[in-house]
């Protein structure tokens, strides 16, 4: 990369776009998790998709690589420039453009914060149902393009689901404008859905329209034991018929990862009396008109007195109800505060769920015996973050060595039940080889020719999802 390269993308960035300053750029080349540690030789920060168009149109004509980044919340490194790429932050295209009550959708720039999509939304009384625990830091542009799933999949589907419309930057620079808010357009292939999920590497999204929803009258939240994974799937599938599928989010997790929310994470108590080794948080969310709190109530009765729920507590207040999201929501730092750890963000029909479990959890222990199982997650769309916690006391990076061997079995077994070996967190580089056992030659070449048509010169986030194009 030239000085004049440089130069010319400071130019065209403009004199507030961009930094050199080794502070400014250092939280943007780390990830959350401390994994992957970046370099890059510039930051650029465009406030204007026009800027964009310049900056990759000279990407483009110089074969310049650069990487483009939201919030830096990624959890698989595709947002951080490990080869010395440039530095695309989307933080600053952060307008809200429209919001169209009546017509239930708004129109968001790249770098608009998850919370302030929110935000927007519930100010023409309307909600905007992608919910992250990241919520506070990831964009717009960074949920889209990594197709982000979270705790409302259930009822409302993953991203892709959201979007109405896209603008896009292409690698040459050129503005792609697909920014229609129509529920209904079946003129040829679907362009927008390619870009989605699609981890920077075939363009670089700057706006969305976005679906919002009716905010819900009625919600109810409870937290209960349940007697194994089977009960939860059970439980699942009778709250779904008792209120006609209200079901929005639902929630599996261990007491081992409750026991890590309690012992790191301040101003969290145990909801229940005594402990059980499994329990689920329900939402329910309706219609005012409808007795959502009593059928869920019922229900619960009567999967006590069948013995697939032990106890049961259900929020009284918008508060209570924030005490039992808080120790979902606490999952991932509270393992992370408790030390090294083995992830895999896997998915399985929902109903292979607790053979997949019992299968997996068995494996992993015969070659890491004293690992401590910490399985959580989104059990109502068959996502689970299967993870594992080093033994107390152990040597961390002993532990963390053993990724490579323990994710090749659990993924091996995750590819027996037909599932998933990225279920919502995507590839980047993390699982960029694992993409290659787990997928056939048929969809890695049709991949490759995706990316090839649209980034000849392999310039957008090279490296990310395909080791080579
Ligand atoms: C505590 C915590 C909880 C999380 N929970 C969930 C969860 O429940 N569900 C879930 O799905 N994820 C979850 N994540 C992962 C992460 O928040 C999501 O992947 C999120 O969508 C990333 O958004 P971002 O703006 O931070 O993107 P970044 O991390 O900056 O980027 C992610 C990828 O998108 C690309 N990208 C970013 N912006 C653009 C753009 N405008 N155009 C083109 N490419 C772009 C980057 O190159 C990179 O490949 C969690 C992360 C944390 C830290």
């Amino acid at each position: 990369m030239t000085g004049d390269v440089l130069a010319r993308l400071k130019d065209a960035a403009g004199p507030k776009g961009f930094s050199e300053d080794p502070l400014e750029i250092a939280p943007h080349v780390e990830e959350w998790r401390g994994t992957y540690q970046g370099r890059t030789p510039l930051l650029l920060k465009p406030a204007m998709t026009e800027e964009v168009s310049r900056i990759l149109a000279i990407c483009h004509e110089t074969s310049t690589p650069i990487v483009p980044q939201g919030g830096n919340t990624g959890l698989v490194g595709g947002q951080i420039p490990l080869g010395n790429e440039v530095l695309l932050s989307l933080a600053r295209l952060n307008r809200v453009r429209a919001v169209d009550g009546p017509g239930a959708h708004l129109i968001a720039e790249a770098g608009v914060v998850l919370a302030a999509v929110h935000a927007a939304a519930d100010a023409v009384g309307l909600m905007f149902p992608l919910s992250l625990a990241s919520e506070g830091s990831c964009t717009i542009g960074g949920n889209l393009s990594t197709n982000a799933g979270g705790v409302n999949v259930l009822r409302y589907g993953m991203a892709r689901a959201l979007v109405l419309g896209l603008e896009v930057v292409l690698a040459d620079g050129r503005v792609l404008d697909l920014l229609r808010t129509l529920h209904k357009d079946n003129t040829g292939y679907d362009l927008k859905q390619l870009f989605v999920g699609a981890e920077g590497t075939l363009g670089v999204i700057t706006a969305a329209a976005l679906k919002l929803f009716p905010r819900p009258a009625e919600v109810v939240t409870a937290f209960a034991t349940v007697r194994d994974p089977a009960a939860a799937v059970a439980l699942l599938t009778r709250l779904q018929a008792e209120t006609g599928g209200l079901i929005a989010a639902y929630e599996l997790i261990a007491r081992s990862g409750l026991d890590l929310v309690l012992a790191h994470i301040p101003d969290t108590a145990d909801p229940l009396a005594a402990p059980a080794p499994w329990y689920v948080l329900v939402e329910a969310t309706g219609g005012a008109k409808f007795p959502l709190k009593q059928v869920v109530e019922e229900a619960l009765g009567e999967a006590m007195t069948d013995a697939l729920v032990g106890d049961a507590v259900i929020a009284e207040s918008q508060a209570q109800r924030a005490a039992l999201w808080r120790l979902r929501e606490s999952l991932s730092e509270a393992q992370k505060k408790e030390g090294a750890s083995l992830k895999h963000d896997v998915s399985v029909p929902v109903t292979a769920i607790p053979d997949f479990l019992a299968r997996a959890i068995t494996a992993v222990l015969k070659i890491v015996p004293d690992a401590r199982p910490v399985p959580f997650g989104h059990l109502g769309d068959g996502n689970i973050h299967f993870n594992f916690s080093a033994p107390k006391g152990a040597d961390g990076r002993a532990f963390a060595a053993r990724r490579g061997d323990v994710a090749r079995i659990v993924h091996d077994i995750v590819r027996d039940f037909a599932g998933s070996m990225s279920a919502e967190h995507g590839i980047g580089i993390m699982k960029r080889d694992e993409l290659l056992r787990y997928k056939s030659a048929t969809e890695i070449d049709l991949m490759r020719a995706l990316k090839h048509t649209l980034d000849p010169k392999n310039i957008l986030n090279p490296g990310k999802i395909l080791a080579s194009p």
